[in-house]
């Protein structure tokens, strides 16, 4: 039942969803799939609802993982609403037509034929309970939009309006806001999978990485922090190891084991740490001991073959160019890329060794939010209810997806996340004792 003016729209749902996203929708679907008669309204802010799904996975939308939390249930859902899939031998899980948009095209239409209402170009400005017993609690939102404001009454309220990264598709922190208001606390959101900007790039001289912007290669990613809990400075405890490609680019670091390894880039400034804490050591051999590859090339080298060429044969050009630059300092030798393969000293060769299986790189600051796939921290676990996501705080209120302090590794896993707490709340309310 709805009563319409030009200002101001006052309506009743059974339950509210904020954002339209992946959580949202997934919750949507799962309520009305269950209980046609409970009337589901989605307020979106966006013009079109699921506009960060369309840019998943470079536009093909790695939808869950294998190994993933809640794997089997996250596939009953895309089986019940359509999605075929097709999964690739490391796990990772995408619609088989490998197009986000499509997935986002599915999971919206699903949704309204299931008869969920979503309302578009609608921002929750504020959200508040009335009602002083478990079951009288019911919620009042308010929204902004173009048109004038909207007033929707309703008895469950899900929070399914993300962290803050990526805020160009409207992830813009706005669900902190709202959860304060009921009394939520929030672990300061910091992004991750996010690319690095390092020291090394910048200084204008013969040591600039900035040489190898534009290269992938293999290789494997440390970060040693230089600090221990209380701030003080230690021999440098590995934190992170992953081996995959890393991507050099015009300011720094890139590439999922990258991204992966800043969400393990925590710091406590009130400790005085920085970010300056800690390094990136990369292993561009992996595979292999560089020093044995030298060894065995300098019994076998063709006739005034140069270290460089040798070292060409293991690394990308600019690559070698640049850990042959790096080995003069420590080898005291001006050219090591000219010299002979033939008259490497021991001394040279170790220097190699210690650049090729320990090229390390000083951080300077995450790259922002735009360009962040997930939110470190958020609306904090120990007032939630670990499967529903309910709060702990305010009866009828859940809260889904990146808004809670959760965050994941690249692979499926953020998006995994989100269908399940969506479904977990849908669940919640599907099964509570006000609703039966
Ligand atoms: C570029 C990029 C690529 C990614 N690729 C992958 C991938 O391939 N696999 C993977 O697992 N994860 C991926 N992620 C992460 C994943 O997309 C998110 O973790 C997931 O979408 C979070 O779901 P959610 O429901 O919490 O929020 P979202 O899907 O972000 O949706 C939140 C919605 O709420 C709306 N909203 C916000 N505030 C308000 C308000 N005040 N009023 C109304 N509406 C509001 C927003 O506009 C948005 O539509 C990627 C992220 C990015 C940025």
């Amino acid at each position: 039942m709805s009563r319409h003016n030009s200002r101001n729209i006052i309506e009743y749902a059974d339950a509210v969803i904020v954002g339209a996203g992946a959580s949202g929708l997934a919750a949507a679907i799962e309520l009305r799939m269950n209980d046609p008669s409970l009337s589901v309204v989605i307020i979106e802010k966006n013009d079109v609802p699921a506009r960060k799904i369309r840019a998943t996975g470079n536009g093909r939308c790695n939808i869950t993982n294998r190994n993933a939390e809640g794997y089997t249930e996250i596939m009953k859902f895309f089986t019940s609403i359509g999605l075929v899939t097709r999964t690739y031998d490391n796990g990772l899980v995408y619609p088989y037509s490998e197009s986000a948009a499509d997935a986002a095209e599915l999971l919206i239409s699903r949704a309204e034929e299931l008869g969920a209402r979503i309302i578009t170009d609608a921002e929750v400005t504020s959200a508040c309970a009335s009602g002083d017993s478990r079951f009288a609690t019911s919620f009042e939102l308010k929204t902004a939009d173009g048109r004038g404001s909207r007033t929707i009454t309703s008895e469950y309220l899900i929070l399914a309006c993300g962290g803050k990264a990526g805020p160009m598709f409207g992830t813009t922190g706005d669900g902190y806001g709202i959860a304060r208001s009921f009394g939520h606390s929030i672990v300061t959101p910091v992004p991750v999978l996010t690319p690095v900007e390092c020291r090394e790039w910048g200084s204008r001289d013969e040591n600039d990485a900035v040489c190898l912007a534009g290269t992938r290669t293999r290789g494997t990613v440390a970060l040693i922090k230089n600090t221990d809990d209380a701030g003080c400075s230690v021999d440098g405890a590995e934190l992170f190891m992953e081996t995959g490609e890393i991507q050099f680019t015009k300011y720094g670091l890139s590439g999922i084991c990258i991204f992966n390894m800043t969400r393990h880039m925590r710091y406590d400034r009130s400790k005085g740490e920085s970010l300056e804490d800690f390094a990136v050591r990369t292993d561009l051999f992996p595979d292999g001991d560089i020093t044995e590859f030298l060894r065995d090339r300098q019994k076998h080298a063709f006739s005034g073959e140069k270290t460089a060429d040798v070292l060409r044969t293991v690394l990308k050009a600019n690559i070698a160019g640049y850990v042959l630059k790096k080995a003069c300092g420590e080898a005291c030798d001006e050219n090591l890329a000219e010299k002979e393969v033939g008259d490497l000293t021991d001394a040279d060769i170790l220097a190699i060794s210690h650049q090729v299986h320990g090229l390390t790189f000083h951080p300077e600051r995450l790259k922002g939010w735009k360009e962040a796939q997930a939110t470190s921290g958020g609306v904090s676990l120990d007032e939630l209810d670990p499967v529903t996501g309910g709060s702990l705080i305010t009866p009828g209120l859940f809260i889904t997806g990146e808004l809670a302090d959760r965050d994941y590794m690249c692979g499926g896993y953020n998006l995994s996340n989100a269908w399940l707490t969506g479904i977990g709340a849908a669940h919640a309310i599907l099964t509570s004792d006000s609703h039966k």
